[in-house]
Formats: C-alpha cells, sequence, structure tokens
C-alpha cells in the first residue's frame, strides 16, 4: 500500500490488508486555483514483460494482481503482453498442487477453504485460491472466491485470492483461469485451490484443470444424496460431507456412509486411486487435517504410478485443442458470407433440391474459400479478440 499521503484505504478493507486489496482511494484535491489536480493523480508506471517477470518471482503480490488483471483485459495489446509473460514464467510453472472444489451453493465451500487454506499456511505452505464462475459473466458480480467470505485467509501473506474473471463465455473465463493459475505457480505458491460451482460445463472445466477434485456435499440423509448429479460423483477424487458438527454430526456419518456406497458402484475418477466419502467440519476444524492427509496420500499416488503427468500432458493438450476449435467457431460464426451460403444451402436440403452430403460439401467449400482465402484479413485482425 503506498504511503503517499493523498491515498488511503477504503474503510472497508481491513487494517492489515496488503496487496490483495489492488485498490485504493486517492483525496479530492483542494481547488487553489494552482493546476494541481493532475499532480495529485500518481502515474501507474507501466510495466514491461521483464518487471511483470521479475515481480512475480520475486514475490510482489501487487504485480502479481496486475498481471493477472492483463491477462483477464480483452485488449489484443493486453493478450500479446500477457502472452509474452506467461512463456517468461512457463519454466517457473506446473508445481503447484492443484487442486478443484465444488459443491452447491451453502455446501460450506468458501468455509472449507478458509479452514483448509489457513490451516496450509500454518503448515508451511502457500495458498491460492483461484475461482471459475461462469454465472458471474450474467450477474456481472462474482459470487465464489470473493474475499470478503474468506476474510481471515484473505488477511494472510501467505495465501492470495482471486475471485472469478468476469465477462466473456465459459471458454473465456476458464482460459484466464487457467494463465491465471500459472502466474500463481510462477510466484511460488504450492498450493493451488480453485474453486467451482455446478453451473454447466464449470464442473468438467476445473476437472481438466486440477489433479485432484473434491465435492462438498451437504448434510442429510436419503433425500440429499437424490439432488447430487451422478455426473459430478462420477469426476470427484473425493467426497467431503461437511457441517458434521453438533445435532448434525451422525446425519453427517450416515451421508458418508452413503456416498461411499455411492463411489463404490461407480467407476474411480483417477485411475489407480479409490474416491472415498469423508467428513469434517469447517467451523471446528475438526477432520481437515485428516482430509489433508487423503489428498497427500493421493499425490503420491498418482506421482508414483505415473498418472500425474499423464494426467497434465493430456489437460494442456485439451486445452490447446479445445481454444483453437473454439478459435475456428468464432471465425466461422462471425463470417457472414458463410452464414448466408449456410442459409441458402440449408434450404434447399429442407426444400429436398439437394443431397445432404452434397450440401455438407458446398458448406465446407464456402468456409474454406472464405477462411483461407479471403478471409485471411479478417482472421488477421481478430487474433487474439476471439480468445477472450
Ligand atoms: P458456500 O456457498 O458453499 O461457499 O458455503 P459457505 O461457506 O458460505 O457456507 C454456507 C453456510 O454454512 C454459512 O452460514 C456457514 O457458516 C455454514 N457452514 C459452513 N461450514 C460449516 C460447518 O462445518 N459447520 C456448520 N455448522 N456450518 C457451516
Amino acid at each position: 500500500m503506498s504511503t503517499d499521503n493523498n491515498i488511503y484505504q477504503p474503510n472497508w478493507q481491513p487494517k492489515d490488508a496488503g496487496s490483495e486489496f489492488a485498490c485504493f482511494v486517492t483525496r479530492g484535491v483542494k481547488d487553489t486555483g494552482a493546476p494541481t489536480a493532475a499532480a495529485a493523480q500518481p502515474a501507474r508506471r507501466n510495466l514491461s514483460i521483464d518487471d511483470y517477470a521479475e515481480g512475480i518471482l520475486s514475490g510482489d503480490r501487487m504485480i502479481l494482481s496486475r498481471a493477472i488483471t492483463l491477462i483477464e483485459s480483452n485488449a489484443p495489446k493486453h493478450f500479446e503482453q500477457a502472452q509474452g509473460l506467461i512463456q517468461k514464467l512457463l519454466p517457473y510453472t506446473g508445481k503447484s498442487m492443484r487442486i478443484g472444489i465444488t459443491g452447491v451453493p451453502g455446501a460450506g465451500k468458501s468455509t472449507f477453504i478458509e479452514a483448509l487454506g489457513t490451516w496450509l499456511c500454518e503448515h508451511g505452505h502457500r495458498v491460492a485460491v483461484l475461482a471459475v464462475d461462469p454465472s458471474s459473466t450474467v450477474t456481472k458480480g462474482s459470487v465464489l472466491g470473493d474475499k470478503t467470505r474468506m476474510e481471515k485467509l484473505s488477511r494472510d501473506k501467505r495465501a492470495f485470492i482471486r475471485p472469478s474473471p468476469s465477462g466473456g463465455t465459459l471458454g473465456g473465463v476458464t482460459r484466464k483461469s487457467r494463465e491465471t493459475l500459472l502466474l500463481v505457480e510462477a510466484a511460488g505458491y504450492d498450493v493451488v485451490l480453485v474453486e467451482t460451482v455446478g453451473v454447466g460445463q464449470s464442473e468438467t472445466t476445473v476437472r481438466n484443470m486440477v489433479d485432484y477434485f473434491l465435492m462438498v456435499a451437504l448434510t442429510g440423509a436419503g433425500d440429499d444424496l437424490q439432488g447430487i448429479k451422478k455426473g459430478i460423483m462420477e469426476i470427484a477424487d473425493s467426497i467431503l460431507v461437511n457441517k458434521a458438527d453438533g445435532d448434525n454430526k451422525l446425519k453427517a456419518l450416515s451421508a458418508r456412509a452413503d456416498f461411499d456406497m455411492m463411489l463404490h458402484y461407480l467407476r474411480p475418477a483417477t485411475e489407480g486411486w479409490t474416491s472415498r466419502a469423508y467428513t469434517c467440519s469447517s467451523l471446528t476444524g475438526e477432520g481437515i487435517p485428516e482430509m489433508w492427509d487423503v489428498v497427500e496420500e493421493f499425490f503420491k499416488t498418482v506421482r508414483g504410478n505415473g498418472v500425474f503427468e499423464k494426467r497434465r500432458k493430456e489437460q494442456v493438450l485439451k486445452w490447446v485443442n479445445d481454444m483453437a476449435q473454439e478459435h475456428l467457431e468464432n471465425l466461422v460464426n462471425a463470417n457472414q458470407a458463410i452464414a448466408a451460403a449456410k442459409l441458402r444451402i440449408e434450404a434447399e436440403v429442407t426444400a429436398g433440391k439437394l443431397p445432404p452430403t452434397q450440401a455438407a460439401k458446398e458448406i465446407i467449400d464456402v468456409m474454406e474459400h472464405e477462411l483461407f482465402q479471403a478471409g485471411k484479413q479478417a482472421k488477421a485482425a481478430q487474433s487474439g479478440k476471439s480468445f477472450t
């Protein structure tokens, strides 16, 4: 935080807040007639790729925050700078334990992350919390990874919390979150918790960017289990029944047994690892160290049998291919000549005047012509933009 007299912390910030609150208020300027207004506004120095890289590697949280903002920017100029930065930092990435956490709203994800994150910091780890929340593109406000929900952890200098990027498609949010993950790894955070909520494809998306995927489940017998999508259980490496405290404890233990039984009949989410259910209380902390033992056991297993490395390779290649495909789809969808040709050809097919295979060939011919011949220029102008 700057010591400039004209700059102060807004009153909603915790007193000892660090650079994770990348926000300050500049005092109003008294009108003395002198041209002081411009002088009162401190110029924000433009950073070069080297400045960003050095700052991140030396653990400067303010620079890390600014670099993430660069990644989240939709401006083509920032896109190029961000890519240059990531390329420079690549040798320092990949070393964290990437952990995905999902669960319905109210399951206790943020309380759990706060409890686990604090415990990990106390045990020598540096923890980054990221969020993937495609719904933030609709509401314009993120409900996940919100610092105000993790007050204690957000004040811990060993932790770094970043809410979900907003705006754009799930593809856009995913790219930004994945690249942010690389940056926090380069900054030395050795545990990265990626929080998500079961909206659309976001759980599968997070599964594809982490090593270990945990589902935080609500307490309760029978009926609650009905509400759990089978698909989520199939991709979870563990299920954690939270709120196992007070009157809820017995119910939680019984839910755990039910989950265990269901998991028993499912194909394991990770080769060589048996997905099981556990209980904890994020409020009292009971069961948190034991849950971490499970996570460490998981990493030991997958590092030992080669699944860790294999999955990381598959994930990065899938990411590249997904982005290439999305970019191509964007180019096709944005091309008016293709759209017009498609309309015409589709009308001929439905009227029975054109055989389907011939129709498909004609559409592809138009696409090829547009994208690879006349469309070259448009493609160049678009580059960068459609990766948002
Ligand atoms: P999220 O929406 O999944 O992030 O859920 P929150 O972490 O915001 O928790 C929802 C509510 O459950 C809050 O009122 C928490 O205080 C409460 N809660 C979370 N964990 C526990 C727990 O372990 N025990 C109890 N009794 N309440 C909890």
